[in-house]
């Protein structure tokens, strides 16, 4: 018998993923129930608090059986006509994920750059990381965007810069001079996403002219959301619209059936319920304006509600009470909100706006612990 017959067999090597692969954190959704499992009303991902529009709901897709369309093409006649755009300018995904994480993977790889803000949204860096880029973080100004920061952090291999207007998790927005001042200072061949996923909370007198961007140049690429105010998150439909040259790639790499054909038919639905649509941002309007003021008055204690243009608010614990004490409180009182160490944010809860007698309790629950803490 020789040697390698008699020694112990090395295990067979197990499939290895790519380092840049490696280096994810996978992104953590907003929970729905406390620590001991026990449901409680969800105010941790920015869904609408008024559900879904009744004819979204009403809404017939055509039999599962079926392959959706995968063009999506009359829900995207029907978003050109709504936003005055070229409905062969857009692309539709499943949910506006999907297209965050395509254009990152179509125009950078390994050995290239993607910039965005610190505290931008947590799927930037994801996208960053999967093809194999180096996410480059830009310093914030008092957790808004700072232009000049992102600005300085772009060299000769920047690919992508991600910009989300209202930015979540903050709340920011940019207005449309300083988007116009971004995109005029950045090279013409780094591809600019503006990220509207909150666009339709922004009053229109606030448009901050990412579409005419997209439309008028070849690097701009907005998207947008049917998960935020539209009330179909669960549907997974998001678009984007931009120059021929950004949605033939992204084209090219989608899935072919990437939304589905109930997703395809209640976002239809939900586009033409204007009235549900006003309902939301209204209600978010008046609500938020509430909220934000009660917490200000809890400024002495170290509550700092952030200005926000989004469905959300994120309150900084700068006092005695923590934010992780003012998130376990709150799961006492029956609520979940969103608390992100994991994006840089121990001190911060980001607060979802719900009804107005959640958002009560919230404020007062606050209050209480506020005091208490000292
Ligand atoms: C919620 C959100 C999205 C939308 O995600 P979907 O995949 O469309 O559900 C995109 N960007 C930001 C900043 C968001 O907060």
């Amino acid at each position: 018998m020789s040697e390698t017959e008699t020694s112990t067999p090395s295990p067979a090597p197990a499939p290895v993923a790519k380092p840049w692969i490696e280096a994810i954190h996978a992104y953590v959704p907003g929970k729905s129930t406390g620590k001991d499992g026990r449901a409680l009303i969800k105010l941790s991902a920015n869904e609408n608090p008024l559900g879904t529009s009744e004819a979204a709901l009403a809404a017939k897709a055509q039999p599962p059986a079926l392959y959706p369309d995968p063009d999506s093409k009359a829900l995207r006649e029907a978003i050109g006509a709504r936003h005055g755009l070229d409905p062969a300018r857009m692309v539709m995904g499943t949910g506006s994920d999907e297209l965050l994480n395509l254009v990152a993977q179509g125009y950078a790889g390994p050995g290239d750059e993607v910039v965005y803000v610190r505290y931008g949204f947590a799927v930037y860096d994801i996208a960053a990381r999967r093809c194999g880029a180096t996410p480059v973080i830009a310093p914030d100004a008092d957790y808004g965007t700072d232009i000049e920061a992102l600005l300085a952090c772009v060299t000769d291999r920047t690919r992508v810069v991600f910009v989300a207007n209202p930015n979540n998790p903050t709340g920011s927005f940019l207005p449309a001079g300083e988007i116009a001042r971004l995109h005029a200072a950045l090279p013409s061949d780094v591809v600019l996403v503006i990220d509207q996923a909150y666009g339709e909370y922004v009053a229109a007198q606030d448009d901050d002219g990412a579409m005419a961007l997209a439309a008028a140049h070849e690097n701009v690429l907005v998207t947008r959301t049917f998960s935020k105010i539209f009330g179909l998150a669960g549907e997974r439909v998001g678009w984007a619209t931009g120059a021929p040259g950004l949605i033939a790639t992204l084209n090219r790499i989608r899935g072919p059936f990437n939304v589905p054909a109930t997703g395809q038919a209640m976002a239809l639905a939900a586009l033409g319920d204007t009235d549900f649509v006003e309902r939301s941002r209204e209600h978010n309007r008046e609500e938020r304006a509430r909220f934000a003021e009660k917490l200000a008055a809890l400024g002495n204690f170290g509550l700092r509600p952030l200005p926000s243009q989004a469905n959300f608010v994120l309150v900084l614990f700068e006092g005695a009470l923590t934010a992780e004490a003012a998130l376990e409180g709150l799961a006492e009182a029956g609520y979940v909100v969103r608390w992100l160490p994991g994006q840089g944010l121990p001190q911060a809860l980001r607060i979802t706006i719900g009804k107005r007698a959640d958002m009560d309790v919230i404020a007062e629950t606050l209050r209480t612990m506020a005091e208490a803490a000292g």
